[in-house]
């Protein structure tokens, strides 16, 4: 008899969790449904990436010292630093240096750790090609700057979630003076700075 019992309270329990479960997943679905679509029509459209967005890497040849700190912090020590030793000048001479973007994971650490700062990301995400060997880029074309979203006149920016106002989802109708959510790292700076002479009062 306990035994019959045990099990009808199991299967209740068991029932009132697949209930609850399911009632979890309709909730997302119907949420859902009460949303308007919200489609980026690119390549007309496109959305403005994060500030610290890690796109392709940007390379300024003549800060370059060819120390190698890249392709020992790359976990795959893909940056090919070509380099020959100058007797008369005592020091390092950089003739190519290239990163092959169809290999790289994007994971900064070259960007992070180079003592000159002749690495940075770029915004740009549109590296397709038909032959993955043109992603192997050289000094030249690592150098060039990609045009900005915002600067584009061919392009219609889109702010990303982040950077629209509070409650407001879709970016095509965006309130006039509707300002992003949060602080811009300009006023995070100025922030910091009060906060340090704050500290040192
Ligand atoms: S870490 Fe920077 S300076 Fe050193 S070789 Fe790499 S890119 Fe050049
Ligand atoms: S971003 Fe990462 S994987 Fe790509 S070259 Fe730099 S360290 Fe290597």
């Amino acid at each position: 008899m306990f035994k019959f019992l045990k099990q009808v309270s199991d299967y209740a329990k068991h029932s009132f969790l697949a209930g609850r479960y399911i009632g979890q997943g309709l909730s997302v679905t119907f949420d859902h449904m009460n949303r308007r679509p919200i489609t980026v029509q690119y390549p007309y459209e496109k959305l403005i990436p994060s500030e610290r967005f890690r796109g392709r890497i940007h390379f300024e040849f003549d800060k370059c010292i060819s120390c190698e700190v890249c392709v020992r912090v790359c976990p795959i020590n893909l940056p090919v630093v070509d380099w020959e030793f100058n007797q008369e000048a005592k020091k390092k001479e950089l003739k190519h240096y290239s990163i092959d973007f169809g290999v790289c994971i994007f994971c900064g650490n070259c960007v992070e750790f180079c003592p000159t700062n002749c690495l940075s990301f770029t915004e740009e995400y549109e590296l397709s090609t038909y032959d993955r060997h043109e992603l192997n880029l050289d000094n030249v074309a690592m150098g060039r700057l990609p045009y900005k979203v915002t600067d584009d006149p061919m392009v219609t920016p889109l702010r990303e979630l982040v950077y629209l106002p509070k409650g407001v989802l879709d970016p095509h109708f965006l309130p006039p003076d509707g300002n992003r959510v949060g602080l811009l790292p300009s006023e995070i700076l100025e922030q910091a700075v009060e906060d340090i002479n704050d500290i040192k009062q």
